[in-house]
């Protein structure tokens, strides 16, 4: 239950990712001034030196790979009142949670070519999305977020009500923009299945949509596989397509069919 907090303080923490929703908090340039007005930073590594451990709002970038990751996520649980994930990587996993079907090892010669360096590697769990370890009370999508989705989160928790995603598809808001739709060039997309929200900006800038913002609750995939397969992709490429921002979630519970070494 969410209560209204005059001026809350706010953390802000990162966990594997590129770092790029912090960045995107940072673009908020024109509002920054009003966002210090509403809420009081007091963690955020990305743009300041002071650490305080007296926030009641924590927003967290990044998905948990590591052992030792799990213990801070859960000390973050317990300061906060409210936690908030901040993109993909901790909303869904992410891309990162695309090496939870391969071996260690063929992931490392991927990034490091036949003859990695000697790498000491700390110990490392599956890619794992932040609210399959702590209760998350709201997650922000995409990949990175959307700088205007984070402002409505923020006024919506300096004034003590809920914020809410949209719960329509991609396609929605595309059309809204006056996209002709990349179907009708011959392209794929994966817009009809993908939460809305962040004003098809891909398509709006001549690509498609890649479902960074995650599968639309009751979006029919089984429906949207015909549709990509009447449009000319291999099955393959299909999984590929899906399994691109929502593997954890889609090979959770079945045999993940990369290849591995
Ligand atoms: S969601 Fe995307 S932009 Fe945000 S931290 Fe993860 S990889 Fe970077
Ligand atoms: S381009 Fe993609 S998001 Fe836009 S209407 Fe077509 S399928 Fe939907
Ligand atoms: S159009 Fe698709 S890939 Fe692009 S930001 Fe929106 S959800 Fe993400």
């Amino acid at each position: 239950m969410m209560r209204w907090i005059k001026r809350p303080k706010v953390a802000f923490f990162s966990f594997t990712s590129c770092e790029g929703c912090q960045l995107m908090v940072l673009n908020c340039e024109e509002e920054l001034r009003e966002l210090s007005q509403r809420v009081d930073v007091v963690n955020f590594r990305e743009a300041m030196d002071i650490k305080r451990d007296d926030y009641q709002i924590a927003f967290i970038e990044g998905s948990i790979t590591r052992q030792e990751e799990i213990e801070k996520l859960r000390e973050i649980r317990g300061r906060a009142e409210t936690v908030i994930t901040l993109g993909a990587c901790s909303t869904t996993g992410g891309i990162n949670a695309l090496k939870n079907c391969f071996s260690t090892d063929y992931i490392r010669e991927l990034v490091y070519g036949r003859n990695p360096p000697n790498l000491k590697l700390v110990e490392n769990i599956p890619a794992t999305p932040v609210d399959e370890l702590i209760e998350v009370d709201y997650h922000i999508p995409g990949c990175p977020i959307s700088k205007e989705e984070f402002l409505g989160f923020v006024k919506a928790l300096a004034l003590g009500i809920p914020p809410r995603l949209p719960d329509y598809p991609v396609c929605n808001e595309c059309k809204m923009e006056g996209n002709i739709c990349v179907f009708e060039k011959g392209m794929t997309c994966m817009g009809p299945v993908t939460r809305g929200g962040c004003r098809a900006v891909c398509v709006s800038f001549g690509s498609l949509c890649w479902g960074c913002r995650g599968l639309l609750e009751n979006a029919n995939t089984d429906a949207h596989r015909q549709t990509l397969r009447d449009h000319g992709l291999e099955d393959s490429e299909i999984t590929r397509r899906f399994d691109l921002y929502n593997s954890f979630y889609i090979h959770r519970k079945k045999q993940c069919t990369g290849t591995t070494t």
